[in-house]
C-alpha cells in the first residue's frame, strides 16, 4: 500500500516545539534517518521509504502538522504533482472533452485549482519526482488516456483561464469595461454577452470602481469572448445573485454548445448541476492530498459526492452522507419578539428603499434573498442606527455585528492577533462553539494576509459571531466555502444565535445554504441600483415561492438525495410546479 507523509509547512513551528516528530519516532530511536532536520530551515523531512506508518509523530506534534496517509494500492505511481518532499500530492487529473462542460466538485484544499492549473499549462507537473516531468515521461504516464494527447498538444492548444479570486483584479487591470471587452472580443460575441451577463449599465465604468459581483461577470465575459479550445472557470458563482448565476451558467454552457471544451470548479451544486455534462469528484484530505476520480454523469457525480462513497473505486471519503429536506423546516422560531420595526423608507439620490413592517424573535435566523444592489445593507444600517430612515421611525436601535460581503486582509499580523484585536479576551465558549467547528484554530499562527478565500471567510464569520450583539448580519458567508463547510457554518450560526437569544440576518445567494440556515425569509424585490422593497420575514415556503417566482426559476428535487435541481425554463416539470405555485419545497 503506498504511503505518504505530509507536513503542513504553515502549521510546523520548529521554534515553538521540542521536535517531537524527531524525538518520538521509533525508527529514529533505533538509529536510522526516517526523520531528519533540514539544516537550512530546521524543519523535519520524513523519508517515506523508511517510515513504517506508525503515526506516532502525527499524534505527538503539538501543532498537528503531520499527516501519515495510506493510499489505495491503485494510486501507486499515479501522483501527477507533488509540492516538494512531504508536500501536498495530487493524484490523477480531470479530462477535458470537446463540446462538454466538465465540473470538479470536492472539499477546499484537495487540489481542484492545482488540477486546473496543470491542465492549463500554468503549472508544470512533476509526477511526484524532484524535477518537472519531461514530455516523454508525461507521454508514458498518460498512455492510453485522452490526457496523453492533451499533454502532447499542451503548448499549441489555446486555453483561457478565469481565476478564482477576481476581487484582486481591480487593482491590476485598468480601463473601462466596454474597452476591455471589445479589445478581447476574438469571437465577435460581445454584443450577445453584454445583455446575457447584465453588463449594460457598467460599460463605461472604470474596472477599479466595480463591485465583486460586477467584476465576476466582467471576468466571465472577458474569458468567454476570447477564442480558445479549452476554457477553465474557477468558482464563477462567487458574489453573483441567483439570477446572475443562472445567466453565467448559460453563458458557460453556450461555449460547449459552440464546440469548446470547458472545465469548471464550483461549490454551488445547483449551478454545477445546471451547466455540466460530467463531474469528477475530487476527494482526499485538505492540504495533504487529493485524488481526481473518474468522470460520472452530472446527476450521479453530484449524488456520489453528497453520499461520500465512490462505489467503483470502493472508497468512502466521508462518514455521513449529506441529505436535504424536501419540505420546509417546521417553524423553529419559538422565542419572544425582541425587536420590531414599522414601515420605513430610505431615499438616496438614485435609490429608494421601502421596508414593510416586521420584527425579529430571539433565536431567529432570517435568510435574506434578492438581487445584488437592492438595499439589503441599507436596511441593516438603519436597524443599527448608522443611517436614519427618510420616513418612519425606529424606537430603539440594535447592537449589530456585521460580516461584510467583501473580505479584506490588510491587518498585518496573525489570525489569533486579529481575533484578539477585534474581540478582546475570548469568551470560554468561543473556542469550542465557534473557532473549532469553523476550523479557525489551526489557522491561528498564520498571517491574515496569506489566507485563501475560504480560510479568510471562516475567520470573518468567527470574528462576526465572536462579538456580542443583538443582531448579526452575515453577508454572503458561503462564498469560497465548500459544501461541507457551508453546512458547518449554518450549524454554528444557528447554535450561537439560539444560545445568545439574539437574531441573525444571513444574506446568501446559494439556495442550499439559505435552506440549511434559515427559519424565515426576508425577500427583497425591485430594480437593482434603482429601487428595492422588502417582503416579510415570511415562513420558508412562502418566502422561497415569492423569491423564486421573482427570479423566474423552479427547483425539482433529486429523488435520491433530496437536493434541489434547477428546472429548465418551460420544461414540463417547470410548468407543472409553476401551475401549483411551488417553486422550491414539495
Ligand atoms: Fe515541531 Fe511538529 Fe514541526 Fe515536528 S512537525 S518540527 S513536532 S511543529
Ligand atoms: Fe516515524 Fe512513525 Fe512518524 Fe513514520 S509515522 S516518521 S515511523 S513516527
Amino acid at each position: 500500500m503506498p504511503r505518504i507523509a505530509v507536513i503542513n509547512r504553515d502549521s510546523c513551528h520548529p521554534k515553538r516545539c521540542s521536535f517531537e516528530c524527531y524525538r518520538y519516532c521509533p525508527r529514529v530511536r533505533t538509529g536510522d534517518e526516517t526523520v531528519v532536520m533540514e539544516e537550512r530551515t530546521n524543519r523535519p523531512i520524513i523519508s517515506e521509504d523508511l517510515c513504517t506508518g506508525c503515526g506516532i509523530c502525527s499524534h505527538k506534534c503539538p501543532f498537528h502538522a503531520i499527516s501519515i496517509i495510506n493510499l489505495p494500492r491503485e494510486l501507486d505511481g499515479r501522483c501527477v504533482h507533488r509540492f516538494g518532499p512531504n508536500g501536498f500530492a495530487l493524484y490523477e487529473l480531470p479530462i477535458p472533452r470537446t463540446g462538454r462542460v466538465i465540473g470538479l466538485v470536492g472539499q477546499n484544499g484537495v487540489g481542484k485549482t492545482t488540477a486546473l492549473e496543470i491542465l492549463a499549462g500554468r503549472l508544470k507537473p512533476n509526477l511526484g519526482l524532484a524535477t518537472v516531468a519531461t514530455s516523454k515521461q508525461l507521454n508514458e504516464f498518460f498512455k492510453g488516456s485522452e490526457l496523453q494527447a492533451h499533454f502532447k498538444e499542451v503548448e499549441r492548444v489555446k486555453m483561457v483561464y478565469k481565476p478564482q479570486a477576481v476581487d484582486a483584479l481591480s487593482k491590476v487591470v485598468k480601463g473601462k469595461v466596454y474597452n476591455l471587452l471589445s479589445e478581447a472580443d476574438e469571437r465577435g460575441v460581445v454584443r450577445e454577452l453584454i445583455p446575457a451577463l447584465e453588463l449594460g449599465d457598467i460599460l463605461n465604468r472604470d474596472v477599479r470602481l466595480l463591485s465583486g459581483g460586477e467584476l465576476q461577470r466582467l471576468v466571465i465575459a472577458a474569458a468567454s469572448v476570447r477564442e480558445a479550445d479549452i476554457y477553465y472557470f474557477d468558482e464563477p458563482s462567487s458574489h453573483l445573485d441567483v439570477y446572475q448565476r443562472l445567466n453565467a451558467a448559460r453563458t458557460i454552457r453556450d461555449l460547449a454548445g459552440d464546440g469548446k471544451a470547458v472545465i469548471v470548479v464550483e461549490h454551488d451544486l445547483a449551478m454545477l448541476d445546471y451547466m455540466c455534462d460530467y463531474v469528477h469528484v475530487i476527494y482526499g484530505q485538505p492540504r495533504a492530498y487529493g485524488v481526481v476520480s473518474s468522470p460520472r454523469g452530472v446527476r450521479v457525480g453530484i449524488n456520489v459526492y453528497l453520499d461520500g462513497y465512490l462505489k467503483e473505486e470502493n472508497v468512502r471519503f466521508r462518514r455521513e452522507p449529506i441529505k436535504f429536506e424536501v419540505r420546509p423546516p417546521k417553524s423553529r422560531v419559538s422565542g419572544r419578539e425582541f425587536f420590531s420595526y414599522p414601515k420605513l423608507k430610505k431615499s438616496f439620490k438614485d435609490f429608494q428603499l421601502e421596508v414593510s413592517p416586521g420584527g425579529f424573535y430571539t433565536g431567529d435566523v432570517v435568510g435574506v434573498v434578492g438581487p445584488n444592489a437592492i438595499g439589503k445593507t441599507t436596511f441593516v444600517r438603519m436597524l443599527a442606527g448608522e443611517i436614519k430612515p427618510t420616513a418612519g421611525k425606529l424606537e430603539s436601535k440594535l447592537t449589530v455585528s456585521h460580516k461584510p460581503q467583501y473580505l479584506k486582509s490588510e491587518f498585518d499580523g496573525t489570525v489569533e492577533a486579529w481575533l484578539h484585536s477585534v474581540i478582546g479576551e475570548f469568551d470560554p465558549a468561543f473556542e469550542p462553539e465557534i473557532l473549532q467547528p469553523l476550523e479557525v484554530t489551526p489557522l491561528f499562527e498564520r498571517n491574515l494576509g496569506e489566507l485563501s478565500g475560504g480560510e479568510l471567510q471562516r475567520v470573518a464569520i468567527a470574528t462576526c459571531l465572536g462579538y456580542p450583539a443583538d443582531l448579526y448580519l452575515l453577508d454572503e458567508p458561503s462564498a469560497y466555502l465548500d459544501v461541507e463547510q457551508r453546512l458547518q457554518m449554518a450549524r454554528v450560526i444557528r447554535r450561537v444565535i439560539e444560545k445568545r437569544e439574539a437574531a441573525a440576518l444571513v444574506v446568501d445567494h446559494d439556495v442550499l445554504s439559505i435552506d440549511f440556515v434559515s427559519d424565515r425569509l426576508l425577500v427583497f424585490t425591485g430594480e437593482p441600483s434603482r429601487k428595492g422593497k422588502t417582503h416579510g420575514p415570511h415562513e420558508m415556503r412562502d418566502g422561497m415561492n415569492l423569491f423564486l417566482r421573482d427570479v423566474g426559476v423552479t427547483f425539482r428535487r433529486d429523488p435520491q438525495t433530496g437536493r434541489p435541481r434547477a428546472n429548465k425554463l418551460g420544461s414540463a416539470v417547470d410548468r407543472e410546479q409553476r401551475g401549483r405555485g411551488e417553486f422550491f419545497y414539495l
